[in-house]
């Protein structure tokens, strides 16, 4: 199967699985894209290019300091007020990893003046780090490993939020027994001897707990 049509049904079981009452479907672009027009088609709700991308700024993920990811946020994405103002708005991402990017993109919807924000990922939450060649951050830092969904909705301030099942995304895929999905279930296909020696090094502050003063 090609990449286009896994992410594609990987929306479209997204809005089987966790439909919302809502105005339309947007996405974090570009990766999501596809994923939100399977979610748009699958429910039937108007797909918005609302959000746009600046190309000149890289992946903030991979960042390496949090004062360059917060910038960068607000540099990367346009909201379009105009389609957003007083609108029930479906945001679709691909994955969240820390939640800092995403708690300030819901900050820069609202501000575009939405009614209600509703986060759907096309992906279940990933709780443990890539080791074989995904540049992700320590388990510490990933907001899934130690925080339950209706915590992270109440970090990332949106109405909703809801995950893609990992039933699902295998199941998007087509061939689920094939698959390595050890970021999201911690069973590592290739063993390690020694486990924590494999660690990525610290490169930022760890993820705030929910609702700390400090958090971001
Ligand atoms: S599915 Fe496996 S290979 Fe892919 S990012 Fe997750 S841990 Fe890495």
């Amino acid at each position: 199967m090609s990449v286009d049509e896994i992410r594609r049904r990987c929306g479209e079981i997204l809005g089987q699985e966790s439909p919302a009452d809502a105005d339309f479907v947007c996405a974090v672009p570009d990766s999501s894209n596809t994923a939100a027009l399977g979610y748009a088609r699958q429910t039937g709700l108007p797909y918005e290019l609302a959000l746009i991308r600046n190309h000149y700024v890289g992946r903030t993920f991979i960042s390496p300091a949090q004062k360059v990811r917060d910038m960068s946020v607000r540099i990367k994405f346009n909201p379009v007020r105009r389609l957003i103002e007083g609108k029930r708005v479906v945001v679709i991402d691909d994955s969240i990893v820390r939640g800092t990017t995403m708690r300030k993109l819901v900050k820069l919807i609202r501000a575009a003046g939405a009614a209600e924000v509703h986060l759907r990922i096309a992906s279940p939450p990933v709780t443990h780090p890539c080791y074989y060649g995904i540049d992700t951050p320590v388990r510490k830092e990933l907001i899934g490993s130690s925080h339950t969904v209706d915590e992270i909705a109440t970090y990332l301030r949106v109405d909703s939020l809801a995950y893609l099942s990992l039933e699902g995304l295998l199941r998007a895929t087509g061939n689920p027994a094939v698959h390595c999905a050890a970021c999201f279930t911690g069973k590592y296909p290739v063993p390690f001897e020694n486990e924590l020696s494999m660690e990525i090094p610290d490169r930022g502050a760890a993820t705030p707990e929910v609702g700390s003063p400090g958090a971001r």
